[in-house]
């Protein structure tokens, strides 16, 4: 498969916005190119734009070479850039599965690409035949998400695995979860049509800091550097990140797989649950009768949550975040009283 035939051929031949203090290596010198105040405010200069310093650590944490790795604003800016570098506007498509992440369609219709929506089974399982029966000549981007929003569940790595090595297009991984999950990444699995999306927004604690992540080949990571914005990581962003980075998020995640068997638990033995979803994610999907009723019932003891009861194949369903033990306590005791 060639990577660069399947990309829009205006994005193979764009030349990126450069900078001058691309040109110049140097760390301290007199900058006198970008037209910044030179008054150190502590935020005067503009931000690397290839954030050198977060990718170098990103790749000690993750074990993949800086070249293989793109950090955008939240996982949404990868998943618009992947549109943009491989789907002509009005011309090709993509598939998902359904139900999934809502964000891979708002960036398929910005985009003016048609997304095409596998419906997973019952038990949230996937049938790699149905998937590519949608599959056509102009379908350049397959969306899996595993562990699945909102349905929590993996798909096998054998599956992931067949559908990358028999896809003549980009598969889109979104492991946003993974962290919660026994299942190994695909990260390092070495596909060059492999795009590996992680975040920072779930296991890593930073979701107000909007930090998402890529992984694939460095010609892909190469291709969305060139057509970001330039500056899409703040000064502040890039250097918190790199403090918060050294603190490992291990003991949390251990805690909120803990309870989330816990809490799972709880609410399979109550007369409400008609079923809880088994979870590799730091969420529970939970169905109930009534589901409606239950939700406001929360919100009015203050406890949000996501009624995903409309969503097709979500009948019925309330997804519930695992919170601190306290929060977890407080949910189940409201859900008993029901
Ligand atoms: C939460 C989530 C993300 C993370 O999005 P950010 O923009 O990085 O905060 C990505 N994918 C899925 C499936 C999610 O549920």
């Amino acid at each position: 498969m060639n990577i660069a035939e399947l990309m829009r051929e205006n994005i193979r031949n764009l030349a990126p916005y450069s900078t001058a203090r691309d040109e110049y290596g140097g760390e301290i010198g007199i900058y006198l190119d970008a037209n910044e105040n030179p008054y150190d405010t502590g935020y005067n200069r503009y931000p690397d734009p290839h954030h050198r310093h977060l990718r170098a650590r990103l790749a000690q944490i993750k074990g993949v070479p800086a070249e293989h790795i793109f950090i955008g604003n939240g996982s949404d800016e990868p998943i618009d850039l992947v549109f943009r570098v491989f789907c002509r506007p009005g011309v090709d498509n993509a598939v998902s599965i359904s139900p999934t992440y809502g964000m891979y369609r708002v960036a398929a219709a910005t985009n003016d690409v048609q997304m095409r929506e596998v419906a997973l089974e019952a038990d949230f399982s996937l049938d790699t035949e149905k998937l590519f029966a949608r599959v056509d000549d102009h379908t350049k981007l397959l969306f899996i998400c595993s562990p699945n929003n909102p349905t929590g569940n993996s798909f096998a790595r054998a599956q992931l695995e067949r559908i990358i090595r028999d896809f003549r297009g980009i598969v889109v991984l979104d492991e946003a979860y993974i962290d919660f999950s026994e299942q190994k990444s695909l990260l390092d699995a070495g596909y060059e049509n492999l795009v590996v999306l992680q975040t920072l927004s779930k296991a890593w604690g930073m979701a107000g800091l909007r930090l998402g992540l890529a992984f694939s080949s460095p010609l892909i990571i190469a291709t969305l550097n060139r057509i970001k914005y330039p500056y899409n990581i703040n000064v502040v962003t890039q250097n918190l990140v790199l403090e918060l980075l050294d603190k490992s998020p291990r003991a949390q995640i251990e805690q909120i797989v803990h309870e989330r068997a816990r809490v799972a638990e709880a609410l399979s033995s109550l007369e409400l649950v008609r079923h809880v979803y088994a979870s590799d994610a730091n969420f529970l999907l939970v169905r109930v009768d009534h589901p409606r009723d239950v939700y406001a019932a929360l919100i009015r003891e203050g406890v949000i949550v996501r009624d995903r009861s409309s969503i097709a194949g979500c009948e019925g369903c309330l997804r519930v975040t695992i919170g601190t033990p306290e929060e977890n306590k407080r949910l189940i005791e409201i859900m008993t009283e029901l």
